[in-house]
């Protein structure tokens, strides 16, 4: 009975703190006993029964209040002795990890969406923009706009978070629309299924009876014959009766392998779409939004070093984040830059530095094989101009340091010439693949 009583107790909490704080400290809890009037709570560590206790003891006492006649007092119970000190131990990391792997798991299930990732909570910024305008498009007129939206970009960049909030916008306003969502490796194994059981009936009707078709990481298509041919006939279908198709891939269509031309150019149809890695502006940006959603105040300067050591991954950006803010709240600790550095170089394992702006001129230089002075010099030849925009590219995007700042590092150049530069290689870095190969190539150089 009072074990009902406490699954209750947990199911109206949930609702009220934030997600990573219910998993972590609140989750693992079980109901012990009532002696006497006194409750008694099992915790799994002192962490757990510390942050309890000071942040939700209060309604907690309300709660068993009206539940128990003889209610007197709470008391929270480690039961599990394991809890170390040791980071690498700290049972909240794991439980945020879980916390991750449970979403990616989720991610494959067809039709369950993400109620986080929605339009709101995705953050807009110019290495995004026109992907999540037009997944907005898609989601306001489905099958009228663009037919099929195909989103590609690397790994962690939001690809699935758009296309989950397309499907939670449709939903909110027609929830009785069949959203069919599946990654492309559910759908060739499904597809594999249905042939070895004699049911492709029933997987046919299922795909080409939706009203809207969202497959996630369609480069996996790659060298499937079969589920190409299946995945042909099912978007024939679909698109011929005005229903909307989302995919999203790591790749642009003609660089996915072994794709049959038929398939490449059907992608192209509608709108193909790119999402490139966030500069450090949209980083920063991220973070921000994060730590709101979140209600934790975490000064500039912190997340600042967040956004300098990691570059590329938001999913990565994310975590760090939230293991930062775990840790201090474990700890009691007001986060800094100090302390994000300390702390974080425990938990991502990498070295914990920032890369110099000295390391930056060397790396340029090394790579394109000439002089740092004559870098840092004034020459205007071609061999040296374009070095010299790279390296006032990586200060601002990959340092976040200003224009003029940039400006006194590059031995005092005007920061209109310093935004020019930056500029220059932002716009090239999209058209021309040298320039992105380049920037690929020396960005690696920094791991
Ligand atoms: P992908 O599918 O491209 O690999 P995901 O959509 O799974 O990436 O995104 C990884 C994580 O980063 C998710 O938690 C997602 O919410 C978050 N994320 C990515 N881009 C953004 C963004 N622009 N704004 C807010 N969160 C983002
Ligand atoms: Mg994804």
């Amino acid at each position: 009975m009072s074990d009902i009583f406490w699954k209750k107790v947990l199911s109206d909490l949930e609702v009220s703190v934030s997600r990573p704080n219910f998993v972590t400290w609140l989750k693992p809890t079980n109901f012990v006993e009532n002696r006497n009037g006194l409750i008694i709570i099992a915790v799994p560590n002192p962490y757990a029964k510390n942050w309890l206790e000071k942040n939700i003891v209060k309604d907690l006492k309300r709660i068993c209040k009206e539940e128990f006649d003889d209610f007197e007092d709470i008391r929270f119970e480690v039961m599990h002795k394991e809890a170390a000190n040791a980071y690498d131990e700290l049972p909240i990391l794991k439980q945020v990890e879980e916390e991750e792997k449970e979403i990616e798991a989720e991610e494959g299930v067809p039709n369950s969406f993400h109620s986080r990732y929605t339009f709101d909570t995705f953050v807009v910024g110019n290495n995004n923009r026109l992907a999540f305008a037009a997944a907005q498009v898609v989601a306001d007129k489905p099958g009228e706009a663009y037919n099929p939206l195909f989103l590609y970009g690397g790994v962690g960049l939001g690809k699935t978070h758009l296309m989950h909030a397309i499907a939670n916008e449709v939903l909110r306003k027609a929830p009785k629309k069949k959203i069919i969502y599946t990654s492309c490796e559910t759908f060739t194994s499904e597809f594999i299924d249905a042939l070895k059981t004699n049911t492709m009936t029933a997987f046919k009707k299922k795909y080409r009876t939706a009203d809207m078709f969202l497959v996630d990481d369609i480069q996996f298509l790659s060298n499937k014959e079969g589920t190409q041919e299946e995945f042909f006939h099912t978007f024939n279908m679909l698109h011929q009766n005005n229903r909307q198709i989302v995919v999203t891939s790591d790749r642009v269509p003609k660089e996915i392998n072994d794709l049959e031309d038929r398939l490449t150019s059907r992608f192209g149809w509608g709108m193909i779409a790119d999402i490139q890695a966030p500069n450090f502006e949209n980083r920063m940006a991220i973070l921000q939004s994060k730590a709101q959603e979140r209600g934790i105040e975490v000064p500039v300067e912190a997340l600042e070093y967040i956004a300098q050591t990691i570059t590329s991954n938001v999913r990565e950006l994310e975590g760090s984040l939230i293991k930062l803010m775990a840790a201090a709240e474990v700890e009691g600790e007001t986060i800094t830059r100090e302390y994000a550095k300390r702390t974080l170089k425990d938990l991502i394992k990498t070295n914990g530095s920032v890369v110099t702006t000295k390391q930056i001129i060397g790396k340029v230089a090394e790579y394109f094989s000439v002089e740092v002075n004559d870098i840092m010099g004034k020459s205007r030849v071609k061999e040296l101009v374009y070095p010299r925009q790279v390296v006032m590219y990586l200060l601002r995007n990959r340092l976040g340091h200003t224009l003029p700042q940039i400006g006194d590092e590059m031995g005092g150049k005007d920061h209109t010439t310093v935004m020019h530069s930056v500029e220059k290689i932002t716009k090239a870095r999209k058209v021309d693949s040298s320039v992105e190969n380049d920037l690929q190539v020396i960005e690696k150089m920094f791991i």
